[in-house]
């Protein structure tokens, strides 16, 4: 049976091919060659230079292709090497619709970078599909949506976007790192481009960076190989490795992740502590018929606006099995302050308007015990009533 017809928990596991054809090696082999011997001149293995192309990184690229449907996978050094590769498909005078909503560091990017080159920006809420239409130009290249988003959680209607951008000639482009291709591949619903920060759900273990484009565009495929190849942004044999390896358990990571955060979302809704708590996963979610749509699973995202500033820095100094870092997806659970950490490069209004005060916590749920995490912030509370009661 060939993995392209097999359901991803199979694809994840074995990845596009399931052993080394050399050796019959299970793992896939770490090429950690810089560059490869030709057999003669005019004649190659297929293989010459590693940023170019190594075997490892191949396979890993092959797999986040089947994973996310696609016909082409890129695998670039961070998430944001693949945004930045991504981002020279457009030039002076294209104009992109953004998420206002979503990662900082994309922002930073987008307005701190692009937009001295002459692509302008339009940074609209696209949960409301009303607003993306309003911001429609000529000159609208693409729509780049986080959905859900960073850290709001607002879920956008792929399907109406790539409706929409497509009639205008331009592209839909998808970050998909919050669900992972787990529980939503945008592909299906008419995106042309999904991006991942690699680094969170698909490597899984907090320990390495990477980056990745899928899509199906043989239009694209020339453009963005280039732009890969040129810029070198390309994620190393052994750093691939360690994604390949992240990636099969990938079904049951997902599957804890979503189930650890539907009990906490529910808990810290019951705590006194806590005005509001953002989880797709509610039925009560502004947009839970759409994510029931377009998405098989709420994920292992989770935000909250605590009711008091003061009980930001208690929660997180006396928080020990809830680490206080910046980044999510892996196994352990981990808390951010998107204000100081995430969020910072957004300037003040636009980041207030889309939702990140001064007492909004972002949690990305891990893999422990329900129990413990629940206990670990409970406790947490405690010593805010402590000290700031
Ligand atoms: N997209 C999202 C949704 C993210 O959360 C991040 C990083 O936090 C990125 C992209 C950038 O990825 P990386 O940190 O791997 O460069």
């Amino acid at each position: 049976m060939s993995e392209d017809h097999c359901k991803i928990d199979t694809i994840a596991v074995h990845g596009k091919y399931p052993f080394d054809p050399v050796t019959g090696a299970i793992s896939v082999p770490i090429y950690q060659s810089s560059t490869f011997r030709h057999p003669g001149l005019g004649l190659s293995t297929g293989f010459d230079y590693s940023r170019t192309i190594n075997p490892t990184r191949s396979e890993l690229e092959k797999t986040i292709a089947l994973l996310e449907h696609g016909k082409y996978g890129l695998a670039f050094a961070s998430g944001m090497g693949a945004i930045s590769t991504l981002i020279k498909l457009y030039k002076p005078g294209d104009h992109l619709i953004v998420s206002e909503d979503l990662y900082g560091g994309t922002y930073r990017l987008f307005n701190e970078y692009y937009a001295r080159y002459g692509i302008t920006f339009s940074w609209v809420d696209t949960s409301n599909f009303a607003l993306i239409e309003a911001a429609l130009r000529p000159a609208t290249k693409a729509i780049f949506i986080e959905t859900p988003s960073n850290p709001m959680m607002k879920v956008t209607d792929i399907a109406r976007c790539a409706e929409l951008i497509h009639k205008n000639g331009g592209d839909l482009i998808v970050d998909n790192t919050f669900l992972s291709p787990y529980y939503q591949n945008p592909l299906d619903f008419g995106a042309d481009i999904v991006i991942h920060s690699g680094t969170k759900y698909l490597a899984g273990h907090n320990d390495t960076l990477s980056g990745f484009l899928v899509h199906s565009r043989d239009d694209l495929e020339k453009d963005l190989r280039l732009s890969q190849n040129s810029e070198g942004a390309t994620l190393s044999p052994f750093d691939s490795w360690l994604v390949i390896r992240g990636i099969k358990t990938l079904a049951v990571r997902m599957e804890r992740h979503e189930k650890n955060a539907a009990a906490i979302a529910a808990w810290l809704r019951t705590q006194d502590r806590v005005e509001k708590v953002f989880y797709p996963g509610f039925a009560d979610h502004p947009q839970y018929q759409l994510t029931k749509k377009q998405a098989r699973g709420a994920g292992g995202m989770i935000s909250f606006y605590l009711k008091k500033n003061a009980d930001v820095p208690v929660l997180l100094k006396s928080l020990s099995l809830v680490l206080f870092a910046e980044s999510l997806g892996g196994v352990e659970s981990l808390i951010t302050y998107p204000l100081a950490q995430t969020h910072t490069a957004i300037p003040e209004a636009m980041r207030l308007s889309a939702g990140v005060n001064d007492r909004l916590m972002r949690l990305s749920v891990g893999i422990e015990a329900a129990d413990d995490i629940i206990a670990d912030l409970d406790s947490a509370f405690k010593q805010c009533k402590k000290e700031n009661d």
